[in-house]
């Protein structure tokens, strides 16, 4: 017998066979929990009239107010033109706007008349505001209608005469089902006691007909928190499990390479930051358990010493390390740096890419084995299974976030014993992806740029100032310098009115006659790319135009000039990236924002957001409240991504912290006390909403365990 959730839902009182295959196929509502589950995506509220003093908080459902006009006012000019009513309850007043029929409405409504306008306020500046909400004139004989969940349908549901009030009424049948009754919390008690939150039955009631606004603010949180709650004890849970069984090379010792680097060689004084992230990395492989060590920094914060000095100690306990990076240009710049570093204190360095030839490949795979060569720096090529160690100790990844999970993981495969791992980029990563995407990963910041650098100097400038762009890009290539042109498009497309690569180069060329000017971008052989950005690495092309593709890595200290066209397309951590590739040298660099004169307001402001810092952190937390996290680099070149469905990582930071809390104590004291039907101790639970969530999740991770720990885990304790 099927408990009460996963009764079918055709059993539901106005469902049936007919519009359970519907719900099934449209909404994926196939048992009692799914629909339970299936949360309205907004609310109104026409239980009662609210007065303008007692709104609270910034996210209200749309709501009703009882009151008069007082006055209107035209505000504004042109496309921001607007219709300002002042409306008031009789003790406050607030805003109420239109943007459109501006005529129609300001002789619509007269005064004196008492309305009751309906919508969701807008908190800004500490006061409320409506926007082109329903007014109708007051009633007294028309009866409240309640506080409702609108659901979101498709439109083939609408087509077939589905509507919100049907979803309602069905709701409504399921909720009012005594079987609802013995229906367990899915958190632990204790969780629900000590973090005061709504008991999942009252919470079902509250998200589908909330009796008034905070029931529902509690209802909606305690689902979130569920959902985080999950989430974040299966990451810890899979990361407790690892640190307890996954043995890793034990790095006793700091020796003679380490420290005659450190005494002779190192040309500069590390940052406080640098010498604080070497000693992290230093006690996680005194450990004797594997690292995993997410190692963020902004361009140019010198991650790579970083790198090298802690292959270093794994040069001195006998191991191999390997530096993986996600394009040949970079591999072999990272070469050149770690072999100029390495020689001196006879460390032997080799390069493994895709173009190394076939007896050079050979001889260093036979070098790998014989654990001659001490750091091997590459491409793809590294995770080949014709690369074997004797004994790789280190493997650091650079930009991870153009390596797939599962490439990462090949690496791992390389030893009976797992090598420890690093992982670096320079995307910063707030804080909430942190600890859900990257959850199962140590993270170390350095947050401090080597002294002398001066920050880049960033300009918006439209297409009326092109000529003062042309006149910085000129006296910094007489300068000697050099300038990079990035463009949203290769070709021109009639469809979008951007700038194109294409047509750019033939501009640059003309406006530039005496500075050879080179081009890459995504659609061109590797060969040609390479060809193209070696011009420019060699100095011989002053200029380059490129699409995107140079995002990642490239270093060339004598760039002073990034012009970023249609900046307005880029999200802004990539035009961070973007900025990242010049103020490398101790010269002034800027970077350039060429913006659209049209775009509105939201996007100036965007924009303008990063002529005012230069700080990575504060930038990709404003790119993720303004994309969501969904679009975020790390998740999705993660392969971790999951969705949540109530939860919002840009938004709900606080519940996530106290969920992971939560879901700490529970694992520490007694992970029985997991509610039934958790992810993290029952695999096989059924189609629970909790499944629902982390499936993906799940099994990603577990593909990724597998290949990971292929010879160190036994699976069947994780799953
Ligand atoms: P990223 O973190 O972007 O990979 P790099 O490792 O390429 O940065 O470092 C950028 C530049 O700064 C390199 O030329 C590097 O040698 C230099 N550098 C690194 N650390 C320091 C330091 N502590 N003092 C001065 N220069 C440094
Ligand atoms: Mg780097």
């Amino acid at each position: 017998m099927p408990g009460f959730l996963e009764t079918d839902i055709k059993y539901l009182k106005g469902v049936g066979d007919a519009r359970a295959k519907v719900l099934a196929s449209e909404l994926g509502v196939a048992t009692f929990r799914d629909l339970l589950y299936y949360f309205p995506f907004r609310h109104i509220d026409r239980s009662r009239f609210y007065s303008i003093g007692e709104l609270s908080g910034s996210d209200l459902p749309a709501l009703q107010i009882k009151g008069r006009f007082i006055k209107f006012a035209t505000e504004g000019e042109g496309a921001k033109k607007r219709l300002v009513g002042i409306f008031t309850d009789g003790q406050r007043m607030m805003e109420i706007v239109w943007f459109s029929k501006i005529t129609t409405f300001s002789t619509a409504y007269k005064p004196g008349v008492e309305y009751v306008i309906f919508g969701k306020p807008n908190y800004f500046r500490n006061a409320y505001s409506m926007v082109h909400p329903e007014v109708e004139q007051f009633d007294p004989a028309k009866p409240p209608t309640g506080f409702r969940g609108v659901y979101s349908l498709t439109e083939t549901m609408r087509k077939r005469g589905y509507t919100t009030r049907l979803l309602q009424t069905l709701v409504g049948n399921l909720l009012s089902m005594p079987g609802l009754a013995s229906v367990d919390d899915t958190l632990p008690a204790d969780v629900v006691r000590r973090y005061s939150l709504m008991p999942v039955q009252e919470a079902f009631r509250q998200i589908h007909f909330p009796e008034n606004a905070r029931l529902l603010q509690k209802a909606i949180e305690r689902f979130k928190f569920e959902e985080l709650f999950y989430v974040e004890a299966h990451i810890l849970r899979y990361t407790m499990e690892r640190s307890a069984k996954i043995p890793g090379y034990l790095f006793g010792r700091i020796g003679e390479k380490f420290n005659g680097f450190y005494f002779n060689v190192l040309p500069f004084e590390l940052t406080g930051a640098q010498k604080r992230v070497l000693k992290e990395i230093r006690a996680d492989m005194k450990t004797g358990r594997q690292m995993n060590r997410l190692l963020q920094g902004d361009v140019g914060s010198g991650k790579t010493m970083v790198a090298f000095m802690s292959m270093l100690m794994a040069v001195d306990n006998g191991c191999q390390s390997a530096l993986m990076a996600p394009t040949e240009i970079l591999a072999t710049q990272h070469f050149e740096t770690l072999k100029q570093w390495a020689e001196p204190i006879g460390v032997k360095v080799a390069l493994l890419t895709g173009s190394t030839r076939t007896a050079a490949r050979r001889e260093i795979h036979e070098r790998l084995e014989s654990g001659e060569i001490d750091i091997i720096v590459g491409t793809h090529a590294l995770i080949e299974d014709t690369v074997r160690f004797k004994c790789l100790g280190l493997a650091v990844i650079d930009e991870q976030h153009r390596f797939g999970v599962a490439q990462r993981a090949r690496m791992w495969r390389k030893n009976t014993v797992a090598p420890h791992v690093l992982v670096m980029t320079a995307t910063p990563i707030p804080r909430t992806l942190a600890m859900t995407v990257y959850g199962d990963l140590e993270v170390s910041v350095i947050d401090e740029l080597p002294p002398g650098r001066k920050p880049v100097t960033t300009l918006l400038r439209y297409d009326n100032n092109r000529h003062e762009v042309d006149l910085l890009i000129s006296s910094q290539l007489k300068d000697g310098r050099q300038v990079y042109i990035v463009y949203p498009l290769i070709s021109e497309n009639e469809k979008l009115d951007l700038k194109s690569l294409e047509e750019g180069y033939e501009r640059t060329c003309e406006t530039f006659p005496s500075y050879k000017v080179c081009f890459v971008h995504g659609k061109m052989k590797p060969a040609a790319k390479d060809h193209q950005m070696d011009l420019f690495v060699k100095g011989e092309a002053r200029i380059m135009v490129a699409t995107t593709v140079i995002e990642v890595g490239v270093n060339v200290p004598n760039a002073s000039v990034m012009i970023i066209e249609n900046a307005e397309r880029f999200g802004l951590s990539q035009l961070h990236q973007l900025r990242g590739r010049v103020g490398r040298g101790a010269d002034q660099s800027y970077c350039v924002l060429m913006g659209k004169m049209k775009s509105g307001a939201d996007t100036k402001k965007r924009l303008s957001i990063m002529t005012e810092t230069t700080d990575g952190f504060l930038i990709s937390e404003a790119d993720m409240k303004i994309r969501g996290p969904g679009d975020m680099e790390g998740t999705q070149q993660s392969g971790l991504a999951f969705s949540l469905r109530v939860a919002d990582l840009a938004r709900d930071g606080q519940v996530l912290t106290r969920a992971r809390e939560a879901a700490l104590a529970v694992l520490r004291g007694a992970p029985s006390l997991l509610a039934p039907g958790c992810v993290v101790s029952q695999q096989d639970s059924g189609s629970s909403f909790v499944m629902k969530v982390s499936e993906n999740e799940i099994s990603v991770m577990k593909s990724e365990l597998r290949v990971r720990f292929v010879h160190s885990v036994d699976w069947s304790q994780i799953s």
